[in-house]
């Protein structure tokens, strides 16, 4: 063997050696492969790159092995020889999203609950969202079972952070686990801890002595606590050492006047629409999170649509509902379209949400964002992701940090921000490459061409071709 075969194979071997640690993709997955190369370049492109920082154009983004290994004006960054090029010309670059309230579940206002396990992990991932906390489970040994499947390749789908059961008061609905004691809770806790869920998702019900009970509990096994809280306030939450809160402003019933301890109180939305997002009852709110590190997650995608005449409808979101729930929506946005002269208030809750969001960001607190597929089903998973980027701007956010509230953020708070969440060298190349100028046109969101994750690219159209008809059934 002469001397330059052998170098081109050592050459070879380094990146071969190091690609052969990452799971064989079963044929299931490898279908919706569109890219996979030791060495990928993408040129030209515009880079959103989720650290809060506006644009920047004409970069060169260059993947080793599945990680960032350069990012880079195109005068500056050599793209290596055999590289497989992207030409990004066109095209905007930002961070694999973090879905922080990404349930496997979904359902509709008919009543209908159905565990999407096939075609909630391939929208997510479709839709730029490779990594999800799915924040309260309905079948949590399924979400443990899918999770296991997606990291030996078996399926496509995100990196899964799952939870346990919801957890919630003795007179909740049965899909949820009723906390009655904090002996209970301890073993519940210990339970799903041993199984594998590292979050639990506290519930409107849940007691203040319960929810100490669970996050003492948790905390011992190194798991996280969040709640979608109602009988808890959020400053009493903070107080019983809850790791985030979910949902924002609408969630937090602690503003409502005469409210009673443990009691879940009635949204008293005069009260809420005059909410000064800058007086001193919700900057004490903001200073208790922020002093103890704990964030919030924005779900506004799933408050829009209580919204009369919102979101415009979206006819991906039709085509991935099957027919039923495509009936059962469609009565759901006429019903609330017949009342958009009378009801004016949902649409000042979900400004007044925004505000409060914004107020908080502008507070020094850590906000993240997730779809919560549920409510009346107009939000699905993935592409109701993409709907709070375009809400986020319309919040008020830059786009810079609309992005960094749904990548960066969101890796901070799952604690994977060394390798997750933003466009930079050295991170694992989690990465979604939109057509358009995102920075301009937020709707951009929606195109998503190429979501790579841990270098290999998947293609979105392909998997939302596979999954059409199926929101609602599987
Ligand atoms: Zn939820």
């Amino acid at each position: 063997m002469n001397v330059q075969r052998l170098l081109a194979l050592i050459t070879l071997a380094t990146p071969m050696a190091l690609h052969a640690q990452r799971p064989a993709l079963s044929d299931t997955t490898r279908a919706y492969v569109s890219v996979d190369a030791p060495v990928i370049a993408i040129t030209n492109v515009t880079v959103i790159d989720g650290t809060g920082a506006g644009p920047k154009a004409d970069q060169t983004v260059i993947i080793t092995n599945g990680r960032i290994t350069a990012v880079g004006g195109a005068g500056n960054t050599t793209v290596p020889s055999g590289a497989r090029v992207i030409d990004g010309a066109g095209h905007t670059l930002i961070p694999g999203l973090v879905g922080m309230h990404d349930h496997t579940f979904y359902t509709t206002a008919a009543g209908r609950r159905a565990q999407l396990n096939t075609s909630a992990p391939r929208l997510y991932l479709a839709s730029g969202v490779t990594t999800v906390r799915t924040t309260g489970s309905i079948s949590p040994y399924s979400e443990i079972s899918l999770k296991d499947q997606v990291e030996k390749g078996k399926v496509p789908g995100p990196r899964m952070h799952i939870s346990g059961p919801y957890l919630t008061g003795p007179d909740d609905v049965v899909e949820r686990m009723h906390i009655t004691t904090p002996e209970q809770a301890r073993r519940v806790v210990n339970y799903w801890a041993d199984e594998g869920a590292t979050w639990f998702k506290v519930y409107t019900e849940i007691s203040r002595e319960n929810l100490r009970a669970i996050t003492d509990a948790a905390h011992k096994r190194g798991v996280k606590v969040t709640g979608h809280l109602c009988s808890v306030g959020y400053k009493e939450a903070v107080e019983a050492n809850i790791d985030a809160l979910e949902h924002g402003l609408m969630a937090n019933l602690e503003y409502v006047p005469g409210k009673q301890p443990d009691r879940c109180p009635g949204l008293d939305r005069n009260t809420y629409l005059k909410l000064d997002v800058n007086g001193a009852d919700a900057q004490s709110t903001f200073k208790a999170m922020i002093a103890k590190g704990v964030a919030m997650t924005s779900t506004l995608a799933v408050y829009e649509i209580s919204v009369p005449g919102r979101p415009p409808l979206d006819p991906r979101v039709i085509e991935a509902m099957s027919p039923d729930v495509q009936k059962e929506y469609m009565a759901t946005r006429e019903r609330l379209a017949g009342q958009a002269t009378t009801n004016t208030a949902s649409l000042g809750m979900l400004k007044k949400a925004m505000e409060y969001e914004v107020a908080f960001v502008k507070a020094g607190g850590l906000l993240a964002a997730g779809v919560d597929p549920t409510g009346n089903g107009g939000a699905l998973p993935g592409y109701g992701d993409q709907r709070n980027y375009e809400l986020l701007v319309e919040a008020g956010f830059q786009p810079g940090q609309a992005v960094q509230v749904m990548s960066a953020n969101g890796a901070k708070v799952l604690g994977v921000d060394k390798d997750l969440g933003t466009v930079s060298v050295g991170k694992v190349a989690d990465l979604v490459l939109v057509r358009g100028e995102l920075a301009r046109d937020p709707l951009a969101i929606r195109n998503v061409v190429t979501v790579f994750k841990g270098g290999v690219g998947y293609d979105s159209q392909k998997l939302i071709g596979s999954v059409k008809g199926l929101v609602g059934i599987r």
